[in-house]
């Protein structure tokens, strides 16, 4: 862990100096006259497209399929941070050198804003297995719940109506067409959970996604196993697993595709239930620019992997519409 956070002030350092170099004759001033909108992990970024359209100028910098927890920003990173308007990030940990970076290179009048500390208090943080209270994280995947999702793109309306007043019947318009996207989600994920058999409504996972979605919906977290520090639990922490479901005759346990978890396969093996690696948390499906890259076709792609493994009806979801507000996202300058 102490290499580690050297390696990121070194990172960080070297980023800090070899900006300072690129930018120093760099006006800021936006060429086309759009805000500058940076953001980080994929599900923010399409929550930020589906209110700012192709009307602000948005790059998310975390690359989908990568561990978001670690990421740390490359130097072409740091100069969109410098002359961005408005930086959005989750918080609650999940971007620390991506917040670093922005704080130490924000241009006069530009603004961070962190989403997750304005939908929900800290005692309303959830720590757990992966994100213990004694390491200070707490769980930061809000956007798995679509209320906090939604919460997410009022914040991002309302700066950007600040920002931007030009374009407020634009971004007002826009939420209120997502603000229905996400009831009519709410009700697929309602209906389809209702689907499960209530024995079922369990989720054991790798990687820990749904600490938030879950006592909405009534499902428990029965564990996620993926140690704080991203290694692998130890032989005790399977043995005790593997009991545990024996006990509870869960049909499926889940790992996700940026996590795959070969002790997770090995458990699922022992305890005769299936394994499901797909699950995504801020991977969306699809490529950006075609009409699945959208945080509502995450949750309705996650819901159906629940639902099929779990006993219920994924076809429950197909009535969603999930495509985004402001359609396909080739607007969008997003890492892959
Ligand atoms: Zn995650």
């Amino acid at each position: 862990m102490k290499s580690l956070l050297r390696n990121t002030l070194f990172a960080f350092v070297a980023l800090t100096l070899l900006l300072t170099a690129c930018i120093s004759n760099d006006t800021t001033e936006n060429v086309d006259g759009r805000l500058k909108v940076v953001s980080t992990v994929s599900p923010l970024t399409n929550i930020i497209y589906n209110i700012g359209g192709d009307r602000i100028s948005l790059s998310g910098i975390v690359p989908e399929g990568v561990n978001s927890h670690t990421f740390e920003p490359a130097p072409s990173d740091a100069i969109k941070l410098a002359q961005a308007d408005l930086i959005f990030i989750n918080g609650l940990n999940l971007e620390i050198p991506s917040l670093r970076l922005a704080e130490a290179n924000l241009k006069d009048g530009g603004e961070i804003v962190i989403l997750g500390e304005l939908t929900i208090n800290p005692d309303e943080y959830v720590y757990d297995f992966s994100f213990p209270k004694e390491s200070g994280s707490p769980n930061p995947h809000l956007w798995t719940n679509p209320f906090f999702a939604l919460r997410y793109a009022e914040i991002v309306r309302d700066k950007l109506v600040e920002k931007d007043p030009d374009n407020a019947a634009y971004y007002r318009a826009n939420y209120d067409a997502f603000n229905a996207k996400i009831m009519a989600l709410d009700e697929a994920i309602k209906a389809t959970t209702a689907s499960i058999p209530e024995a079922n409504r369990k989720l054991l996972t790798y990687h820990d996604s749904f600490a938030y979605f879950a006592p909405l919906y009534g499902f428990s977290i029965i564990g996620a196993i993926q140690p704080a520090d991203f290694s692998e639990p130890s032989a005790q922490e399977v043995a005790a697993l593997i009991v545990q479901l024996r006990d509870e005759q869960l049909p499926a346990i889940f790992g996700s595709e940026v996590f795959p978890s070969p002790v997770l396969d090995q458990i699922g093996r022992e305890a005769g239930v299936s394994y499901v690696d797909t699950l995504r948390d801020d991977d969306l499906p699809g490529e950006p620019g075609t009409a699945d890259h959208s945080y509502i076709s995450l949750m309705v792609y996650d819901l159906k992997i629940m639902a099929a493994a779990l006993g219920g009806d994924p076809t429950l979801m197909d009535s969603v519409d999930s495509g985004n507000v402001t359609g396909v996202d080739t607007a969008v300058d997003q890492a892959q």
